[in-house]
């Protein structure tokens, strides 16, 4: 069957809302009347962040969802009964110009299923960035995900205009990689991360041959973890993004909750797991980048699973309850951050302003705290919390109620 380019667009774009990246697609809050002008309903746009914290609007497409793979968990999978388009590589630079000129979009998101082979289909895609950015002169954000198993000069090519690159681990074991995307090859991911980050360490060192040096992916490269796929804890699940930051320098892991696809393999699980399960570990992952935990202290209890009803921080504090009330007006930069409520920004303006004059509970609100949650935890001139309530009791009273009453 031969597809209109809109037809093309609404299939591959519908195949592309699977990656986790642009986390809002599909979202309806700026919706201007009917998917008028300034809807961010329209085919294929998502929202991203760009490294300056910009809220970006994209296209977010894949090049074709045909796949010679047959990863278990994607939608894409050879074995799987969906309708096929693809793109070629002047319909993917023309509709990115025309959202572009249009500003429906400040970008491009682009992935694709494999076609003939990983080489084939990443010349493709090169060869889309390329022609974007030298013939058209093209300045908008774009992120690249590069095919498995694909030649290093391939990626190394791409690198040079792509903004940011991204490379799936997909599973958070080698185990599951083999058993749920067998054609993925977990040694090759490793090598493509190692060397993508090894060129952005390079491209960022000055040289005496050069003033200026093009800068390779300058946001940085990405991974994906698909999560409830198979039994990983989230113990697990954070181990292997706290190794794939340390390894290969990552700006980004992010997680997706695994959705049952239709006809799906006998080796997934059938149960789709909560979207809060997402949100915990987004909230885990945040606490080792930035406020000095590990994965031990956030996931060490449960069975390694997080606490779906309260944040990882709050629920580390209630069970080290001895370690608090903390003096806001003495206590060290690190363990501030450890306070429930208080963000690095906030820790940040109380050090600041603790040197010109002892704080006061009014005063912590005022530098950005969060009061509900961390007045149980801190002590100022004025305030102490006391130790008459215990940490069962206290956990209550951040249990959203529709919870508490589901376990009565
Ligand atoms: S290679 Fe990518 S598109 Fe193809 S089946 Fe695997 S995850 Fe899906």
């Amino acid at each position: 069957m031969v597809h209109t380019l809109i037809q093309k667009l609404a299939i591959l774009s519908d195949a592309a809302k699977y990656d986790a990246s642009c986390a809002s697609s599909g979202t309806t809050k700026r919706n201007a009347v009917n998917g008028g002008l300034g809807s961010t309903e329209g085919n294929g746009i998502c929202h991203s962040y760009a490294p300056d914290g910009r809220c970006i609007s994209l296209l977010k497409i894949l090049m074709t969802n045909f796949c010679t793979y047959d990863c278990a968990f994607c939608i894409n999978r050879v074995s799987s009964n969906i309708a096929r388009a693809r793109f070629s590589v002047d319909e993917v630079v023309k509709l990115t110009l025309e959202f572009y000129r249009r500003n429906y979009i400040e970008g491009l998101f682009l992935s694709s299923g494999i076609v003939q082979s990983p080489d084939y289909t990443m010349e493709q895609m090169t060869r889309i960035v390329k022609i974007l950015r030298v013939d058209h002169r093209f300045h908008g954000y774009i992120h690249l995900k590069t095919i498995p198993n694909a030649s290093q000069e391939l990626l190394d090519e791409s690198g040079l205009f792509a903004d940011r690159l991204s490379v799936n681990i997909e599973l958070p074991t080698d185990v599951a990689l083999n058993k749920i995307a067998p054609q993925k090859d977990v040694v090759e991911i490793r090598r493509a991360m190692a060397a993508i980050g090894d060129k952005i360490v390079a491209s960022r060192e000055p040289t005496m041959v050069k003033k200026r040096v093009k800068k390779f992916v300058p946001a940085g490269q990405s991974t994906q973890l698909i999560i409830g796929a198979e039994n990983s804890s989230d113990a697990i699940i954070l181990k292997r993004s706290a190794s794939l930051y340390a390894g290969y320098k990552l700006k980004r892991v992010y997680y997706s909750a695994f959705s049952p696809i239709p006809d799906s393999s006998p080796k997934l699980s059938l149960v789709k797991p909560p979207l809060m399960r997402e949100h915990r570990l987004y909230q885990a992952d945040w606490l080792m980048r930035f406020y000095g935990f590990n994965v031990d202290e956030i996931a060490a209890r449960g069975g390694g699973m997080l606490d779906l009803d309260i944040d990882p921080k709050l629920s580390w504090a209630l069970c080290h309850r001895g370690e608090f009330p903390v003096d806001v007006n003495k206590a060290p930069y690190e363990i501030l951050l450890r306070v429930p409520g208080f963000g690095v920004k906030t820790v940040r303006r109380i050090i600041s302003a603790r040197r010109h004059c002892k704080l006061r509970y009014a005063d912590l609100a005022r530098l950005g705290a969060n009061m509900k949650n961390a007045k149980s935890f801190i002590s100022t001139i004025d305030w102490h919390p006391g130790s008459a309530i215990d940490s069962t009791h206290l956990r209550q009273r951040f249990v959203p109620e529709m919870n508490q009453l589901t376990l009565l």
